[in-house]
């Protein structure tokens, strides 16, 4: 199979590596944005997960295979966003796209936080859901603890 990617003049080429529930929100998203998207999985059947109204193209195959990126264009590729649940794949493929093939922009998905410093200093930028939901639930408990105070401090 070989795929054509006609891309429009300014429109950024964005491949998504794992077509799980994060790889297809945002394949969905980006497309929905009027992007130019590929996901690959190698799951067919994980395609499923995308909108009807996804207008991108979706690859089988696997995504630490250099044929299977080859065939999904990388090197027209402006960003790639790998985000299977394998942190070894993700970085595999994200150590691929930057060092063969010089992709600007390269986010990789790490589950385990003591990795995600070590990739930075490759040029990868690396989104950990531990660290991000740590974050998130903290900033919460502080916005309730500050909310929780104000009808007592106001009753006082
Ligand atoms: P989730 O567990 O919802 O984050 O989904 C992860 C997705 O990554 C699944 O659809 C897997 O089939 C896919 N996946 C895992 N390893 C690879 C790989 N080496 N190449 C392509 N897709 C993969």
């Amino acid at each position: 199979m070989h795929l054509l990617i006609a891309k429009k003049p300014d429109d950024k080429y964005t491949i998504v590596i794992g077509c799980g529930r994060l790889g297809a929100n945002l394949a969905n998203t980006l497309s929905d944005e009027g992007g130019n998207v590929l996901i690959i999985d190698r799951d067919k059947d994980a395609f499923r997960k995308l909108s009807p109204s996804f207008g991108g193209l979706t690859l089988t195959g696997d995504a630490t295979d250099i044929d299977i990126l080859q065939e999904a264009q990388i090197s027209k590729a402006d960003t790639l966003v790998a985000v299977t649940n394998s942190d070894n794949t993700n970085i595999m493929a994200a150590q691929i796209a930057r060092e063969l093939f010089q992709i600007k922009r390269v986010i990789a998905r790490l589950y385990d936080p003591e990795r995600e410093c070590v990739y930075r200093e490759f040029g990868i930028a690396t989104i950990c859901p531990a660290i991000l939901s740590a974050n998130e639930i903290d900033k919460i408990l502080s916005e309730a603890g500050i909310s929780d105070n104000d009808p007592e401090e106001e009753g006082q």
